[in-house]
């Protein structure tokens, strides 16, 4: 404390005034309080001291002031005024408080809350809380991305979903949370501010709670799991192929060779039996629809991927060239075929007459899914998979593919039929016009040129099927390979060893 006469004169300090200022009373008594002790606004005419002089009670504020050695002080600064006896105004009565401690503790709490802030705010997962009335209260940045710049202070069930009340039929984690003052946690569905559809595992656990110890809000942490679920998905559609295949291949196996002595001995029959022999149209019957059960083994064959195939390079735009004219037969004249192909020569390792296949197959459909005509367009391109594609689409092996794709205008499918067409036998024609095996067959020669295919389509909205194959560069390569084959047509004899007599 240090008392000041109206001209601003120190006429008193204390020990306390002395040890804060380091200024000794010997030193400061006489001197002008803004030569001793001084801060930014002395001698200026914002001193709040001018306004006791003025008539003013009391002041207060805050200010850093030096000491003797230079160093500064924040302090809490009082003036009031210095009356006689008669209550005249003498002077001033100047109080100060250090208040450093106080500012470092300041300091240091805003240091952890910056900390604690950075910590939330680099968690990739969307976090929000919310009091008792579901109001959000506070979010970090990401939960501000995904649902919304203003989400502060709206309800939460209102963000989520879009619904008015708490998610049904599932009782709302939050809620339950305030409730029992538990943590919950589930998988959920919630619509984002661009309309897409998540998938989040959420977790619900208690922040805050009054002096009872009843939550006060409850704080929600979003972990996305949407393509996590969708990799799953194709895992399990890829293991439920994986598994039929495997099915149809034993059967198609076994089921040969029982046919291979069924038309063997049907031949032998066909060939001891007289011109005229009245039987002769019976083995006549076996004998057809025996090729018959031949032609419905292949298709499994093909597409348990147990076929033998004739791999060559080849340049794929040469093949679809080709068959061009054959394929816009088999569409018909009501449909318009189309084809935009890569400027390149796309070569692949493949089997020619598969590929052929493959796309009359396609075409087939394409004229069954448009019965009131349409366009069909063929396209080739050249694409590289990289790590991101992988990722986000959950396969392919890194490096080039050709890319050759099927666009049909017509009557598209909608989900559940889209997860079952590779499926032998799934056919939603009717009895004798579809087999259900012209996409398993595709999907098995894919499959075993090493390739993927995959399905875009909606109800109504037409249907494209997307094949990647990988893709050669070098066109040595294709010499060498040509070389091999024919080195493969050499004079060895050849053992054939089979378990079935
Ligand atoms: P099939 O043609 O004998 O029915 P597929 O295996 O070729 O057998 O096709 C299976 C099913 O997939 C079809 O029955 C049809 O429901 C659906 N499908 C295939 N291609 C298309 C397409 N381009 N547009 C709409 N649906 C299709
Ligand atoms: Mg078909």
């Amino acid at each position: 404390m240090r008392v000041l006469d109206k001209d601003f004169n120190i006429l008193r300090v204390n020990d306390i005034f002395s040890t804060l200022s380091g200024v000794s009373r010997d030193e400061a008594i006489g001197k002008k309080c803004y030569e001793v002790f001084r801060g930014p606004m002395c001698f200026t005419p914002d001193c709040p001291l001018t306004r006791i002089l003025a008539g003013e009670k009391r002041v207060e504020y805050e200010v850093e002031k030096e000491r003797k050695d230079g160093t500064r002080v924040p302090c809490i600064v009082t003036g009031t005024p210095f009356q006689g006896h008669d209550g005249k105004l003498i002077g001033i009565v100047e109080d100060f408080k250090d208040i450093t401690t106080h500012k470092q503790a300041e300091k240091a709490l805003r240091e952890s809350e910056g900390k604690l802030n950075a910590m939330l705010q680099s968690i990739g997962d969307p976090i929000i809380m919310m009091d008792k009335d579901l109001n959000i209260i506070w979010s970090n940045e990401i939960a501000k991305k995904t649902f919304g710049e203003d989400i502060i202070g709206e309800k939460c069930n209102e963000i989520f979903n879009k619904m008015k009340e708490p998610l049904e039929p599932y009782p709302c984690l939050t809620l339950e949370a305030f409730k029992d003052g538990k943590g919950h946690d589930r998988e959920i569905k919630v619509i984002d501010k661009d309309g897409e559809t998540i998938y989040f595992h959420c977790t619900a656990n208690v922040a805050l709670r009054d002096k009872d110890g009843s939550p006060s809000a409850v704080i929600e942490i979003f972990r996305n799991i949407t393509e996590h679920k969708r990799l799953k998905e194709q895992l399990l559609q890829a293991q439920k192929m994986e598994a039929v295949g495997q099915l149809a291949g034993g059967i198609a196996h076994d089921f040969n060779n029982i046919l291979t002595a069924i038309i063997g001995y049907g031949t032998l029959l066909n060939t001891e039996m007289g011109k005229d022999d009245p039987l002769k149209n019976y083995v006549k019957q076996i004998l057809s629809s025996s090729e018959r059960a031949v032609k419905l083994i292949q298709a499994l064959l093909a597409f348990s991927r147990k076929q033998i195939i004739n791999l060559r390079p080849i340049n794929l735009n040469g093949i679809i060239i080709a068959l061009e004219k054959l394929l816009s037969r088999i569409i018909g004249e009501d449909i318009e075929l189309s084809t935009v192909l890569a400027d390149e020569d796309l070569t692949v390792i493949a089997d020619s007459t598969q590929i052929e296949q493959v796309l009359m197959n396609l075409a087939t459909n394409a004229r069954d899914a448009m019965p009131d005509g349409g366009s069909l367009i063929i396209r080739t391109e050249s694409v590289t998979f990289d790590y991101e594609y992988i990722k986000t689409h959950g396969y392919g092996m890194p490096g080039p593919y050709v890319l050759l794709s099927v666009e049909d205008t017509g009557v598209g499918m909608a989900k559940d039929q889209r997860e079952r067409i590779f499926e032998p036998f799934y056919t939603t024609k009717e009895v004798g016009k579809g087999t259900g095996l012209g996409l398993s067959i595709v999907y098995g020669i894919i499959k075993q040129h090493n390739g993927y295919i995959n399905v875009y389509s909606e109800s109504g909205k037409g249907t494209t099927f997307k094949i990647y194959l990988p893709l050669i560069k070098s066109k040595v390569e294709e010499e060498k390979s040509a070389d091999l084959s024919i080195i493969k047509r050499g004079t060895e004899t050849i053992l054939v060893a089979e378990d079935d007599a």
